[in-house]
């Protein structure tokens, strides 16, 4: 297995006005300036993405915005392009988080269209994908999953998934406090990169960054991180704090 570089990746969902989001950013830029090796983003709001730019652009730290439209542009009002994204220096994207499953009608087909837009202008597309309490409850973690991954990369070829990663998000672990265990995320995870290579072939099943998500907090993602198949984690509530969310990052220095 080739070795994954780990990302940390901060969901600042509808929380921060564009000032206090800079201020956060810039208590974050000050604690993380000498972490090397570990990717890092934050995924303000879009009213935001523009000041948190300013502050972190010559630091470690990358942007993300926390959702897309799939057109470039058109008679769409509300809705904001991968095109504008890139234009105030966002990198990545998160799509298909379980919020926006769950409150804004979002579809693994409306997914899959978002991952397109973003894999054409060069995003990074952060995949969210999850079972909910029910679902895991009745046994049907796996075949959920099988049934968004599939759903959700349709259509997609090899050669344009290499920015490509996938959050494994349990959706009764998100802003619960209840996290997977170490060995329940990593039997998903792994789960997941199976998917991937079934699909898309080893190399691809092998580089791919798989995140995991839902309460991560300083005390738990050391255990996490020592999974073999996770690679890094979409943090929420813990990102919106700076220091917090340093600690995260530097998870390293805890184990
Ligand atoms: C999230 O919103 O992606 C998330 C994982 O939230 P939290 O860390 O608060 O559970």
């Amino acid at each position: 297995m080739g070795k994954r570089r780990p990302l940390i990746a901060g969901n600042w969902k509808m929380y921060k006005t564009a000032e206090e989001s800079a201020e956060t950013a810039r208590q974050l830029v000050e604690r993380v300036a000498d972490v090397g090796d570990v990717d890092i983003m934050i995924a303000p709001t879009f009213t935001a993405l523009a000041s948190v730019f300013k502050v972190i652009q010559n630091s470690p730290v990358a942007l993300g915005a926390q959702n897309l439209f799939w057109e470039n542009e058109g008679a769409y009002t509300g809705e904001i392009s991968a095109p504008m994204l890139k234009s105030v220096g966002c990198q990545y994207c998160i799509i298909g988080h379980s919020e926006r499953r769950q409150y804004f009608a979002e579809t693994d087909e409306t997914v899959n269209k978002r991952i397109q837009a973003a894999i054409r202008i060069g995003l990074r597309p952060v995949f969210c994908v999850g079972e909910t309490e029910k679902e895991r409850e009745s046994e049907q973690t796996l075949s959920v999953l099988d049934k968004q991954v599939k759903n959700g990369l349709k259509g997609l070829i090899l050669d344009q998934l290499d920015k490509l990663i996938v959050a494994y998000e349990p959706v009764w672990a998100i802003g619960t406090g209840k996290t997977a265990t170490d060995d329940q995320a990593q039997e998903v995870h792994q789960f997941i990169r199976s998917l991937v290579e079934k699909n898309f072939g080893s190399a691809l099943s092998d580089s791919i960054r798989i995140l995991y998500g839902g309460s991560v907090k300083p005390d738990n993602i050391a255990g996490l991180m020592s999974m073999p198949d996770i690679d890094g984690a979409l943090v929420g509530g813990a990102s919106l704090d700076a220091e917090s969310f340093s600690k995260i990052v530097k998870y390293k220095l805890k184990a």
